[in-house]
């Protein structure tokens, strides 16, 4: 079992900070699969697909993904390629709560990075999973979602618009 670790919240400083990158020897240490571990628990917990190191206040370029079909460990994941197409969905994010808003992102990916086992790995990611990863990639840079979305909503405005 995990630790459950505070989430920073917007309009925290640290989240807007480039991330640095991990190093290779690192990630098999025992504090590293910690953080492994208690960031995926505290992303489950909190009901997220995806959690960003510097979300948990950690500078460095590491993410974690649940979607449905995928659970990641990515230590500095690069985008490689993407799709000339893109498209629009709905995002939130635990560092934004309350908010969604439409993003557009390239529909399809190819991302490089090295797991938890410190094996380099090379993933063609579309659809949902292809999504997660940009907005994931994105805190590393300080990028956070609002930045990009149109139709930015508070869920409590959203709830009475569907009263209607
Ligand atoms: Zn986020």
């Amino acid at each position: 079992m995990g630790e459950i670790l505070d989430i920073l919240i917007n309009p925290d400083k640290r989240l807007r900070l480039k991330a640095k990158k991990v190093e290779e020897n690192d990630i098999l240490k025992p504090e590293m699969q910690k953080l492994c571990t208690d960031m995926f628990q505290t992303m489950m917990v909190k009901d997220g697909i995806g959690l960003a190191a510097p979300q948990v206040g950690k500078s460095i370029r590491f993410i974690t993904i649940n979607t449905k079909n995928k659970k990641l460990f990515m230590f500095n994941p690069e985008i490689v390629k993407k799709s000339i197409l893109k498209e629009i969905d709905e995002e939130g994010c635990l560092s934004v709560p309350m908010y969604f808003g439409e993003v557009k992102r390239h529909k399809s990916i190819t991302c490089r990075f090295i797991d938890e086992n410190g094996k380099k790995q090379v993933l063609k990611a579309s659809g949902l999973l292809a999504r997660v990863i940009q907005h994931e990639t994105d805190h590393l840079d300080g990028v956070l979602f609002i930045d990009k979305a149109k139709n930015l909503k508070r869920l409590d405005e959203a709830e009475v618009v569907e009263e209607d």
